[in-house]
Order: structure tokens, then sequence, then C-alpha cells
């Protein structure tokens, strides 16, 4: 079973679609059992959707690990 920080770490390459399938379907069950990775991943989609709309750096890995961290701690 993957933990909230697994999916956190690899929320950018599941809404990118760029992870093996097995990998996938765990994520999306766990998506589906937990509500604060739901919430955390309709964050960071709306987050990307306003960067690429006004053309903004995307973040970089170490500031999603930031944010990654931050979430985590802080549900
Ligand atoms: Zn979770």
């Amino acid at each position: 079973m993957l933990t909230c920080r697994d999916v956190a770490r690899e929320a950018s390459d599941y809404i990118d679609h760029a992870q093996p399938w097995h990998r996938r379907w765990r994520m999306a069950f766990h998506i589906f059992i937990c509500f604060y990775c739901r919430r955390f991943l309709r964050h960071l989609r709306v987050t990307r959707a306003m960067t690429q709309q006004r053309g903004a750096e995307p973040a970089s890995p170490q500031e999603v690990a930031q944010i990654v961290e931050h979430v985590c701690n802080h549900p």
C-alpha cells in the first residue's frame, strides 16, 4: 500500500500519465480511499493550470519537495 508521502512524491508523474500502469493503478487506489491525497492532487492540478495560463516557470523539484513536505505534515 502506498503512503501519502509516496503519492505526493509521484503526483506530478501521475498527472502527466508518466508512470507504468501498475504504479498508476496503485496510486489511483490510494487516491480513491484518501481524502488528503485527493485534495492535494486537486490543488496541484489547479496550480499547474494557473502557472501554464500565466506562462510562469514550473516549480523546481526542490520546491515541489518542500510543498510535499508541508502537505504531508499539515493535512
Ligand atoms: Zn493519502
